[in-house]
């Protein structure tokens, strides 16, 4: 049965010290769907999004990716791309190394890593930019390269943390689309973290809606916004129900 997903978190629950982050945490991603993550600031997301990419350790229960228990697997070997909003680039490398770089660490040929560059680099239309580097670059290109070194990595799953949170309201409408496009073109698993109702309801598939690392919904945009599961992500939402 977990073969059918493309993430499965099961009874995951993280604590630091005291505090507890996340709270027995069960959420069925399906394979190819557009998943976001949507809750106020401090309430767990990223947090999640660590956890999943194993950047962190839950205290307890278990990450499955494409039908596989990766709990204890590396965050390399996890088949996931992490895109975070301050980008991350290398400023020193130009685009084109900022895609390539981490390939040729890992060894792959040439050619191989040429054509993963090339087709990235069309997918996300920065073709002209590959011999820049990110200071030339606007917020936007930034976040287009940052993408697409997730896109040569060839990952089953792209995680997203709050990737347009940084820029202005004009780039940030234009970019969604532009991430709905990517996803309709490329059809991977994505999970999409953010506290922004809007980014939420225009990009979701489903929404998880987390308040204080419990989740309150889990649901279509419009189920979620017809009929809210509590007081909370009615308010949230900004929903009539
Ligand atoms: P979000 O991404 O939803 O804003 P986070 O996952 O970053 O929330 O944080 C959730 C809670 O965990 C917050 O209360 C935050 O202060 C706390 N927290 C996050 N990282 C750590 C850490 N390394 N040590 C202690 N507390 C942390
Ligand atoms: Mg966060």
């Amino acid at each position: 049965m977990a073969m059918t997903h493309g993430v499965s978190i099961r009874d995951l629950s993280l604590s630091f010290g005291s505090l507890s982050v996340i709270d027995t945490l069960n959420i069925d991603i399906q394979e190819g769907e557009f998943l976001v993550l949507l809750g106020p600031s401090g309430c767990g997301k990223s947090t999640l999004l660590n956890v999943i990419a194993g950047l962190l350790e839950a205290s307890d229960g278990e990450v499955w990716i494409s039908g596989r228990n990766v709990t204890w697997e590396e965050p390399k070997d996890r088949g996931i791309g992490m895109v975070f909003q301050s980008y991350a680039l290398y400023p020193q490398m130009t685009v084109e190394k900022n895609l390539s770089f981490g390939l040729q660490v890992s060894g792959m040929a040439k050619a191989e890593i040429a054509k993963r560059v090339a087709r990235a680099a069309e997918v996300l239309q920065i073709e002209p930019l590959l011999k820049r580097r990110p200071a030339e670059l606007s917020g936007g290109q930034r976040q287009r390269v940052a993408i697409g070194r997730a896109l040569v990595r060839d990952v089953d799953v792209f995680l997203f943390d709050e990737p347009l949170s940084n820029l202005d309201a004009k780039l940030r409408a234009e970019l969604r689309v532009e991430i709905k496009r990517l996803h309709q073109k490329l059809s991977n698993t994505m999970i999409y973290v953010t506290h922004d109702q809007i980014e939420a309801m225009t990009l979701a598939d489903r929404i998880a809606i987390m308040k204080g690392g419990v989740l309150q919904q889990l649901d279509t945009p419009q189920t979620i916004y017809s009929r809210p599961a509590n007081r909370f992500v009615a308010g949230f939402i900004g929903s009539p129900g």
